[in-house]
Parts: structure tokens; sequence; C-alpha cells
């Protein structure tokens, strides 16, 4: 090993030992993996080739990968000896590590989730290709000055990344815009501006099984990269801008998961990645079979949400015009291949263009999704004659009206054989509320797959002396399988594992309060309870309920401060969309509560609150291990699924949640005197909606509490603009609180004090924590991905 890593130094790197500098031995480390990786993979594309089994093209417009050295390190099962060679050299391998930059491919949950599966993938032997955009920057990184986000551009390819390989024989035309023409009979998009896309793949190992997959992201490039004679002519910037102008379309990540910006510019990225990839799918399969009929046997085309949902309409196109099959027979191709999730219910994130634009970017498209909704039209006048006049609208796919528009998560669910929902309770809800006509229509096509999280990094990477406690006390079966941890169940009656437990979970802490204390400055005690709600700040997940509780806790505290006040530090984490106005003033909200409360003298050694910024996935695998309590507090009805709750759960937090999402089941597995669940049902929330009759002032009138935490916002008592956080008092009285926080605030503060009570008997508190982790076994992203490839794709594995 220490072989192996001084010639990746001497002359990959190209520095001799005794100039390497620590980003040097990063580079040759991560060469080394690389290389050890790489002959992992081509074996894993012969086999695949060689048993010709499907492989699943997972299409998603984001990644939110963790770094890739101790993951591809523990991969290969030479973790320990990579450190001690490391170590040899007078290298820690843990200082490497941290100089990696975390990729930013994602906004939150769903990009993670992508991740997430990836790893499944990999580890279960499940041939897949993930394919995305290189976006060129990321997700911004967050700072807080003087408490308010500010954006900063992620530029992280300005250093190597050692861990993409540029594949310029996989390379494809994109076109934009342009017209229809008639040749031959057949229809063909021509004209109009056309970009490349080029892979750059990067490699996804399983753990546990030598299979290497595949994450493709395209990159742009210009079809003719400089016009040579304006640059002779003197006009340099000017001859360049082919080049710019193709690469805009891989140059950000939208800074936001629920709402559509720069509309034209994202309908561009969802057409380019989706075209590149459709057709390298299509290329890949043609490079081994010459029978159409065999494709939905060998290919898999799911979509991530609404985003690539093109897809349907760019296969179509592919299979009609330019490999010449009859419409009947592509389309009972396509339908046999595609599946779609869906992963919110927010009307505003199911992607619905004008056909104004489309007819402008995409004229082909359009022309093919309005087939493909006449085709519908007919077959459902079939089946109803004139009896359901209403049903077609409810259902087109192309919204009719002045300004008619397509609805891509529509044509999403008819052009797939499974849709599925997150959670066994989003689920429902997509096909109660969504989709109810769709349901009706086509039952067997609506599917529940309850999201997961990779424990490789959740748990083995995050929180290795958990994971080596476990080993210890009921083996290693359960790297393979987590719900094994159900073996850890009878544990919580064991004294010893449990003092054990509390201190891997004390020595987290400590770990944490050192961030705090280094990033933030503010002195944190480790023996507090550490109350987390880590997430994107959105209004329906509701970090103002939390800041809300803050203040109530901090006014209680003050007006008892004899009373057996656990000590509590609060601590949250997330970033907020750039033009979300509400949620960076709710970041600032916090910021400013914590100014005055932790400097109280009154409280201070009891409450704190602080805000770690720039959350990502490097910053959750500190925050995550070391958290007490998890706060999962979203309006019930509006978290599809959550993955943070897991996350937490895994590794022996309690959740403190609403009836939501995949909170409903994790109280299912952990029992409910383990979970503090408060708030309304979502069918409470649907009957006080349907009533008509909810007034937040009324709440507001009748709860002293509330109202004095609320005035002291509108005083101005926390921030030197009295008239700063208006607007919050605003939505919460005159907008009538949207998000329903005055309906629960009591019940959230009545959990609040059951969770104190627990903690006050902290033996009893780590027996519900060995519960927890006993009871997250059902929520690995290996279950997640069985039950894909068993009821949505059938797919095979290879072999171990
Ligand atoms: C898991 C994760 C999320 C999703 O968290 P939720 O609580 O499910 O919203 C978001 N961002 C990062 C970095 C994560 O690791």
């Amino acid at each position: 090993m220490k072989q192996a890593l001084l010639a990746r130094l001497t002359l990959g790197i190209g520095v001799p030992e005794d100039e390497a500098t620590l980003r040097d031995w990063f580079q040759a480390t991560a060469l080394t993996v690389r290389e050890l990786l790489t002959a992992r993979w081509h074996e894993t594309n012969r086999q695949i080739r060689e048993t010709g089994i499907k492989q699943v093209s997972y299409l998603s417009m984001e990644f939110l990968l963790g770094r890739g050295l101790q993951n591809g390190l523990m991969a290969l099962g030479i973790l320990d000896e990579c450190r001690e060679a490391l170590a040899e050299c007078g290298v820690k391998l843990e200082d490497l590590a941290e100089l990696e930059v975390t990729p930013a491919l994602g906004n939150g949950g769903l990009g993670r989730l992508a991740a997430c599966f990836l790893d499944s993938m990999a580890s279960l032997g499940l041939p897949s290709i993930g394919y995305g955009i290189r976006y060129e920057f990321g997700m911004f990184r967050q700072e807080v000055l003087d408490g308010w986000q500010i954006e900063r551009p992620d530029d992280w390819l300005a250093d190597s990344n050692p861990w993409e390989l540029m594949r310029p024989e996989r390379q494809y035309l994109v076109r934009f815009g342009g017209r229809v023409a008639e040749e031959g009979g057949r229809l063909r998009w021509v004209d109009g501006e056309a970009v490349h896309a080029i892979a750059y793949d990067t490699l996804v190992p399983g753990h546990g099984h030598y299979a290497v997959n595949t994450l493709r992201l395209w990159g742009a490039r210009a079809v003719h990269p400089m016009d040579l004679a304006t640059f002779n002519r003197g006009a340099f910037m000017e001859a360049l801008s082919p080049r710019l102008r193709a690469r805009t379309v891989v140059r950000v990540l939208y800074p936001d998961d629920s709402t559509v910006e720069g509309r034209e510019l994202r309908l561009r990225q969802e057409h380019f990645f989706v075209s590149a990839s459709i057709q390298d799918t299509l290329r890949r399969f043609l490079d081994e079979h010459d029978d159409w009929s065999l494709l939905p046997e060998k290919v898999s085309i799911h979509l991530n949400d609404t985003h690539p949902a093109l897809a349907p309409a760019e296969l179509m196109r592919l299979l009609v015009d330019d490999y010449e099959l009859d419409w009947e027979q592509a389309w009972a191709l396509a339908t046999k291949v595609l599946s779609y999730t869906n992963h919110t219910l927010m009307p505003e994130a199911l992607e619905i263009w004008p056909c104004d634009m489309m007819a402008r970017l995409l004229p082909r498209h359009l022309q093919i999704i309005e087939e493909i909704n006449r085709r519908f039209g007919q077959e459902l006048h079939a089946r109803f004659g004139g009896s359901r006049p209403e049903l077609f609208s409810q259902v087109a796919v192309v919204e009719g009206g002045d300004h008619p528009r397509v609805n891509m998560g529509r044509l999403s669910v008819l052009a797939s054989h499974k849709v599925n929902g997150v959670s066994q309770l989003h689920s429902r809800l997509v096909r109660e509320r969504l989709f109810p006509q769709f349901a009706e229509l086509y039952p067997e096509r609506f599917e529940n797959v309850t999201n997961g999280i990779a424990p490789r990094l959740w748990l083995n990477l995050a929180n290795p002396s958990l994971a080596q406690l476990i080993d210890e006390t009921i083996g290693q079966n359960w790297r393979r399988d987590l719900t094994r941890l159900a073996d850890l169940r009878p544990q919580a009656e064991n004294d010893e594992f449990c003092r054990r437990l509390a201190a891997i979970k004390f020595a987290n802490k400590q770990r944490l309060a050192a961030l705090i204390e280094h990033r933030l400055g503010i002195a944190v005690d480790p023996t507090a309870m550490f109350d987390v709600q880590v997430k994107r700040i959105h209004e329906y997940k509701r970090q103002l309920l939390n800041l809300l509780g803050v203040v109530a806790r901090w006014n209680a505290m003050r007006a008892t401060p004899d009373q057996d006040w656990p000590a509590r530090v609060v601590i949250m984490a997330g970033k907020a969309a750039s033009a979300y106005h509400m949620a960076k003033l709710i970041v600032k909200l916090a910021h400013d509560i914590g100014h005055h409360i932790n400097n109280d003298p009154v409280t201070s050694d009891r409450l704190k609150l602080v805000f770690l910024p720039d959350y990502n996935v490097s910053l959750a695998e500190y925050i995550i291990p070391a958290a007490d309590l998890s706060q999962q507090i979203s309006l019930a009805g509006t978290e599809a699924s959550g993955t943070g709750n897991m996350k937490l759960a895994l590794n022996g937090a309690l959740t403190l949640g609403t009836a939501d999402g995949a909170n409903v089941e994790i109280a299912e597995e952990v029992g409910p005197d383990d979970i503090f669940i408060f708030g309304m049902s979502v069918d409470e929330v649907a009957a006080l909606n349907q009533s008509g009759t909810y007034s937040s002032r009324e709440i507001y009138r009748n709860n002293h509490q509330l109202q004095e935490v609320i005035d002291q916002l509108g005083a101005g008592q926390f921030s030197s603009d009295p008239a700063r956080f208006w607007p919050i008092v605003d939505s919460l009285l005159d907008g009538n609180d949207h998000f329903r926080l005055l309906a629960d605030f009591d019940s959230y503060w009545q959990a609040q004090r059951r969770v104190d009570a627990a903690w006050r008997d902290q033996a009893s508190w780590m027996r519900k924590s060995v519960r927890n982790i006993a009871g997250a076994g059902r929520f690995s992203s290996d279950r997640s991905i069985s039950d894909y490839a068993s009821r949505i794709w059938n797919a095979q594995y290879l072999p171990a």
C-alpha cells in the first residue's frame, strides 16, 4: 500500500515525497483508490454484457454525493491498511479526507436519496447507471453575515476532481429550437441550435459486493468551439462566445427543489440531460442487441421525480423518427421501460410548461406529447363513451384554455408502467389527492416504496464507534441486512451496552461541541440535550415552530428559573433558496434569537440556540451522530417521506415529530413509547381546511404563551430593527398561518415537556435510544432498492 501511494505521488502527481503537500497526498491516495476501483468496474461491465442482465437508467436532476475517499477505501476493504501506510509517511488519513471538496450537485433530500440509491444498487449488485448533469457550480455555499444568509458560488471543480473520467467517445448531439420537417414520409426535427453532451463518469463502488456501477454526468461542449475569423479580427471574447453559450446549460444547479426558476433555462437543462441519457441508453442497448422487442427485458428507465419527464417524449422521438418504429410498437416499449417516482404533492413542483415555450424550444416533443394526449383521449372515449364528460379535462396531458400548458406529472403517470410515492402515507395521498383519476383508470400502476438511507455512509462512516459496538454485540450480519439491527432490541435492558452507547454518543457530542466552538465561537455543554433540526429551510418544514418553541421555553425559564429545566442546545442548520425571502428571514430570526438568549445570564447555562452555516452532507455526518433529539415537525401531509428522520433514528436520536411522511413508519417500528408524536393528523388537517373555520388569530387570542412570543417578535425584542420580523408575524396572524403552526403549537409544547421529563431519566432515555436504533433497520436504502427491483423494475442482481 505504501509503495502504491508513493508511486502515485511521484509518478502520477509528479512531486517527490519530501515536497508533497497534504493536497498532493490526497490526490495520490484518491488516484490509488480509483485505479483499484476501475479494475472492478471493468469486470462489472464485462459481466453485465456477458450475462445480458437488465441495467437500470436512473435519471435524476440531482445527486447529492458525499466525499469519495473514505467511501472508496471502505468499499475496497482497505481503510485501515491505507491509514497505516499513510501514517508511516507522516500523514493522517482524516486530515486528507477533510481536504476533499464535498460535491453539492443537489438541493437536499431528493438528491441525497439518489446518491443513497446509487450506493445501494452497487452494494446489491444491481446494474445501473445514474444519469444527471455535471453542474459547473453546484448548490451555493451558505455564509452567514450578521445573521443573514449570503450565497457564494460553489466552484467545486476549481481543483481537479480525481473521481471523474471524461469519456469523449460517449458524446451526443442535443438540439434546441429549430423546426419539424418531413423527409420521406417521416417527421424529423431539424435546424435550431445544437450542443454536444459529453459524458463524465464517476465510479460508484459496492460495499460487500465487487460491483462498481456508473454515475454518468453530462457536460456540454460547443459543436464549433471558436470562430477563428472573429478572433483574427481582434474580437477575442466574442470569438469564444459559442463555447460559453453552449456551457450555459450546465452552469448552475437551481437552488430550489420546489419551484421552477429561470424557467426556460431549466427546461433546457431537463431536455439536455434527458436527451443525452436516453440516446446513451438506446446506444448501449443496440451495442448488444438488434431486436427491439428485447428492450423491456434489458432496460428500465426510471424518472426520479418529474424533472426528467421529457423522457417519454424523447424516447418516442428517437424510436419513431430516428429508428423508424411504428408509433404503437414504440409506445408499447416506452410504457414497459419507464417508471416514475413522485416526490412531492406541492403543485408548483409538478413541472407545468407553457405550450408556446415548448413549441419554441422543443417543437417535435410538443407534437409528440399532443399525439400522446390525442390517443389517450381516444382511449378514454372508447372506454367510457360520453358517460364521463369531465374526465378528460381532469387527466389531459395538454391542458387547454387561453394559455395551453403541458402537465409533465400527468405525462409521467401516463407513460409509466409503475408510479410510486415515497412513504406509505405519501403514496396514499398520491393516489387520493394528486392523481385520483389515474388511480381509478390504472389502479395496478400505483405502488409505494418507502425511502431509505445508505447505512454505509450514515452509520459505518459517520459513526464508526457505534458500528463497532454493534459488531461486537450482534455480529456483522446487519451490514448485509440492516433489519438485523432488531437483534439489538434486548440490549435496551443491558446496562453495560447502554453505558457504552451513552459513551459513544457523548464522544460524538464533544466532537460536535468542538466544531460549534470552532465555527461559531459559542461554547456548548456536551452533557446538555442536543436538540437537532437540520434540513432545507422551508415554511412547510416549520423551522419557525421550533423557534417559537425556543422563545416560549426561554420565557418560561425566566419566569420560573428555579424549576428543573433540563439543559438543551438547540442546533439548526439548512439553506434557504436564494429567492425565498421568508425562508431567509427565518434564518435571520434564528440568529437574532440565538444572539439574544445565548447571552442571558439567567438561562444561558441551560438553553442555547446555534445555527451552523452551510449544511451539506459532510456537516450532516458531524451533526447526526451527536443528536439526542430529532425534530421532524412538518405540517402533516406536506413532507413526502423525509430521510433526515431515518438517519437520526439510526444514530439513536429520539424523534419529536408529526404524523407525517416516514415518521409514521418510524413510529410503527420503534413503538409509541419511544417516539414523541404530536399535532394534527393528515385527516385532521384536511378536515380543518375543509371546514373553512381556521382562525390563527383566535388561537393567538386564547393562548397566552403563544401571544407573548408573537408579541415579542412583533415588538422587535430580538432585533435592532423593530419592523424586521413583521412579515413573519403577518404571515402567522393576517395570512392565516398557511402551515398551521398555531394550530399545532400547544400540542408541540406539551410534547416538548414530555421530552424534558423523559430526558431527566437518563437510563430510560438510553433504553429508548437503543430501541430507536433497533427499529431503524427497515429504513435502509438497500430495502428500498430491493423493493424497486422486485415491484417496479423487475431487475436481477449480479452474483455476489
Ligand atoms: C438527508 C439530507 C437531507 C434531507 O433531510 P430531510 O430532513 O429529510 O429534509 C438534506 N440535506 C442533506 C445534506 C442531507 O444529508
